[in-house]
């Protein structure tokens, strides 16, 4: 039998999820001298995961990266297989038959939680809700959020924060001319938001958000960002933390911040050394405890929080926990509790620290919810490097056919969305946007974006 990897018989690679990390592992693998064939799986009829569906519609250069993965996805040893839910429609034991090797690119899907009393109350949602729901992301389409309130708490200081606390700042005119899905658009036109409250559980050195998202912050039209100087006053350990030049630029920006006097209608105030103890209401969020807290540590960038046991309590409406996501399990596929992600040495999924054969991750189910979209070039190319090392020993599947699997999704009714149909999926979005001085009217249902290929 010919060696995997030659043109007689092609490596077949299946790669699971069709978001940065994916398209990072499948553009190595192209380039490679080993002929390899990649079949990328999908559970959206759309592609190219938090990129469409994670991104902030006022970041749209951010997903200029989209035009460098249909690249890829346009080489005709690629395949893209869209609308198929993998551990639902196909079984991982079945992938197993067609492919010689599977990467998990599944990324993080939910939320970690805070693990307080009230987290689950009316009016308190996880930042993944929100950011989908304004990206029109069919999972989280039919959810409402009451913006009828007033006052709004952002637990967490990350950027995905800062996506969710400026999109409540902005006004509809910042926003109309974005691809923000029309129902968000539509609900935050009538939002009477006008109280922020961000919430970091460590000091603004410690802060997880970049430059240029907190400096933004400083440019809204109706939302000026307010910062009590105290709160900007550095113990030794955290002053060295400066040494590091984004942290540097994050603490100048807010002491810019500290010294404005706020003018405009809405307010964005930044907490910093405060952690929810407990959401208070009757059937609704009606105020958030927060615990007082004090850094702990004599290294820098380890500093960790710690109650002092002061409390104070925060009337508000709602409550956005933007804590850091989470992995959800495949079926199948050893998964780690601990961490949220599936258990792999540099990419090798192991079992019990031993590598089981064949298989691979990349991107946040590898390491974890952290990073932007570049940091998973370098992550997903050390992971293809091993499976290509590990390719001589690659036990070849039964099935060798792509044809095989396509035959076996229809006969289970499985409507597969080929890269061509996401074109024209892609193409009746824009068309829909040019109408409405938008870049594109996304559908927010698995049915409208099918029906466009029935048209
Ligand atoms: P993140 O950067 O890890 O931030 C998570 C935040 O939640 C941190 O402030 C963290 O505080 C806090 N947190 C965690 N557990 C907590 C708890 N139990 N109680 C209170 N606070 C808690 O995660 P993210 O914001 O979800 O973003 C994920 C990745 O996507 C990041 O690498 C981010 O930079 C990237 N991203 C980039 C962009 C962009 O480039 N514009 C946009 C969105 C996301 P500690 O620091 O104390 O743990």
């Amino acid at each position: 039998m010919a060696a995997l990897g030659t043109a007689e018989r092609p490596l077949r690679v299946a790669i699971v999820g069709s978001g940065p990390s994916g398209f990072y592992a499948a553009a190595p693998l192209l380039k490679h001298e080993a002929v390899c064939t990649i079949d990328m799986f999908e559970r959206l009829p759309t592609p190219f995961g938090l990129v469409r569906g994670g991104v902030a519609p006022d970041h749209p250069k951010i997903r200029n990266v989209i035009k460098v993965y249909e690249k890829t996805a346009r080489d005709p040893r690629f395949n893209l297989l869209a609308n198929v839910k993998v551990g639902e429609d196909i079984t991982v034991e079945e992938l197993r038959q067609y492919y010689d090797a599977i990467i998990f690119a599944c990324g993080a899907e939910t939320d970690r939680r805070l693990g307080i009393p009230g987290e689950e109350l009316a009016g308190s949602h996880t930042a993944t809700a929100f950011v989908g729901w304004y990206n029109g992301h069919p999972d989280y389409r039919d959810l409402s959020f009451d913006l009828s309130q007033e006052v709004a708490v952002v637990i967490g200081v990350g950027n995905v924060a800062m996506d969710v606390a400026r999109v409540l700042a902005k006004t509809v005119d910042e926003l109309k001319h974005t691809d923000i899905a029309q129902h968000a658009l539509d609900t935050l036109a009538e939002s009477k938001v006008r109280e922020i409250h961000v919430v970091g559980r460590r000091g603004a050195a410690q802060a997880a958000f970049t430059p240029l998202e907190i400096k933004e912050m400083g440019a809204l039209e109706a939302c000026d960002p307010v910062v009590d100087p105290a709160q900007l006053v550095l113990d030794p350990i955290s002053e060295a933390e400066l040494s590091d030049n984004n942290k540097a630029k994050n603490v100048e920006h807010l002491r810019a911040f500290a010294e404005r006097t706020p003018e405009k209608p809405r307010r964005m105030h930044f907490h910093f050394l405060a952690s929810p103890v407990e959401l208070r209401g009757v059937g609704r969020v009606e105020s958030m405890l927060l615990g007082r807290n004090k850094l702990e540590g004599d290294t820098p960038f380890k500093l960790k929080a710690r109650p002092t046991g002061e409390t104070f309590e925060l009337p508000c409406g709602l409550v956005f926990r933007s804590i850091g996501y989470r992995g959800v399990p495949i079926p199948g596929v050893p998964f780690d509790e601990r961490w949220g992600g599936i258990p792999n040495i540099n990419g090798r999924v192991t079992e019990n620290d031993i590598p089981l054969q064949g298989l691979y991750a990349v991107g946040w189910i590898k390491r974890g919810p952290s990073g932007i979209i570049g940091t998973n070039k370098p992550d997903s190319l050390e992971t293809v490097k091993l499976l290509l090392e590990d390719a001589a020993n690659l036990v070849p599947c039964e099935t060798p056919s792509t044809e095989a699997v396509l035959d076996m999704l229809k006969a289970r009714g499985v409507r597969v969305v080929t890269l061509d149909d996401w074109l024209k999926i892609d193409a009746a979005e824009i068309a829909a946007g040019e109408a409405v001085g938008k870049p594109r009217e996304r559908f927010t249902r698995v049915s409208e974006m099918l029906g466009v290929l029935e048209a």
